[in-house]
């Protein structure tokens, strides 16, 4: 078996197996979710299409696509039946698989999503009486290893492509029932980057992905109702204002470094004061349009009134809110969520100086599904492991095609 994989890795990308590709089904189809608008005429001229009419249909595939949600090109009757009949041939309109899906007593919907290659991660629905907010992974595991966070417990498997972080918005409005897309009275009415892994370590993809979730002819969710958090890559925070311009939440969770090393180690790479100095230079900041700083609230660890006193000072100068998020608890967590009553005085203390300091609400928590308890069971596997497992597909593949 070991012999064919250095062939396997040899051969040009188009000749790969299709496993080779998350992108590409089993049947060689490729998917076009994820595409920039060029990159859909691109591939429409790849099937047959004429380059000066390619512009034009990417636009009404986009429509089909992400307007009315269709998956199926033999409904887009805008389209020649002979383009519809060529793109099918060559296409699909994909959506990750649901591994598991959970509903809370709350509401709260936690999806378990198969991507191509079989790698897991989690989505979460989190519905209000008149909207909702859908939380939204950007990587399979994560790098950071943040002490409270059951995420961080897992390795990072990969990043998700921009089509796989598309694909949550498209599974979750699915199931809403959500399309065409309505102009009000949405239940996915937000979206936090707040699933599992570290959206600025996985920036081109979140990029690409979210600009297609905020174009107006699709999805139309605007950069004002999405939030993206970060644990603090500084070095990626202005790009993250000037290209996308969405709200942004700061995981902070500690005031002083030597707490934060240890609870949230990126904090040893980009301590605090430098965490700040870009928030309070993250384009379009105003008393209307704030930084949220997320702060656990772990007990005997960074809950006192000294703590809370010390927040206040470092935002000042900052058009920032705070949100308290209670901890939620996981499976062998070395943490305990600090008392209500030390929850309250910190939040009367942070409030008192002036800054909204609301406590969140856990929602999800009995189907694991609230902040800091995502975790999937993929595994990360070696460069080798990963051919061997395309090599074996294809054989099998090979095997039971007709002689
Ligand atoms: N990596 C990014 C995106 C994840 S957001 C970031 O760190 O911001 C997930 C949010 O939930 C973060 O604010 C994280 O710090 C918080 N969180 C993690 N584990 C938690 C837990 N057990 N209880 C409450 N909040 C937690």
């Amino acid at each position: 078996m070991t012999a064919i994989v250095p062939d396997i890795a040899a051969r040009p990308a188009a000749a790969r197996p299709a496993a080779a590709s998350a992108a590409t089904g089993a049947d060689g189809r490729s998917d076009l979710l994820g595409l920039t608008r060029p990159e859909i005429a691109a591939a429409l001229v790849a099937a047959g299409e004429a380059e000066k009419s390619a512009r034009m249909r990417a636009n009404q595939l986009w429509h089909w696509i992400y307007y009315r949600g269709s998956r199926d090109f033999t409904a887009m009757t805008t389209l020649s039946k002979d383009l519809r009949e060529r793109l099918a041939e060559r296409f699909t309109i994909g959506r990750p698989d649901v591994s598991k899906d959970l509903k809370s007593t709350d509401g709260t919907r936690k999806w378990l999503l198969k991507f191509a290659d079989g790698e897991e991660a989690e989505c979460v629905h989190i519905p209000e009486d008149d909207r909702g907010a859908l939380c939204v992974s950007s990587q399979v595991g994560c790098t950071l290893t943040c002490k409270f966070c059951h995420t961080g417990t897992m390795k990072l498997v990969r990043n998700l492509d921009a089509g796989e972080i598309v694909g949550q918005v498209m599974l979750a409005r699915d199931h809403l029932e959500e399309w065409p897309s309505p102009k009000d009275g949405r239940m996915l009415s937000n979206i936090v980057m707040m699933g599992m892994g570290e959206p600025l370590y996985n920036f081109d993809n979140v990029s690409k992905a979210l600009k297609i979730v905020m174009d107006n002819e699709g999805i139309a969710i605007s950069k004002r109702r999405i939030t993206l958090s970060t644990a603090g890559v500084v070095p990626m925070i202005a790009r993250c204002g000037a290209e996308l311009g969405v709200n942004l939440a700061i995981s902070l969770h500690a005031v002083r470094d030597d707490i934060r090393d240890v609870i949230v180690p990126i904090n040893k790479k980009y301590p605090i004061k430098e965490l700040l100095q870009a928030c309070a230079d993250y384009p379009g900041l105003s008393n209307a349009r704030r930084i949220t700083f997320e702060y656990v609230m772990l007990k005997g660890v960074n809950d006192t009134p000294a703590d809370a006193k010390e927040l206040v000072r470092l935002l000042n100068g900052i058009p920032a809110k705070v949100n308290l998020i209670p901890f939620n608890p996981w499976p062998g967590a070395p943490y305990e969520c600090s008392t209500d009553e030390t929850i309250r005085k910190f939040s009367d203390i942070v409030f008192n100086a002036g800054y909204s300091s609301p406590v969140r609400t856990p929602r999800g928590r009995d189907i694991m599904a609230a902040c800091g308890q995502l975790k999937s069971a993929s595994v990360k596997r070696s460069k080798a492991d990963i051919l061997r497992e395309q090599a074996a597909k294809e054989a099998a593949a090979t095997a039971a095609l007709p002689a």
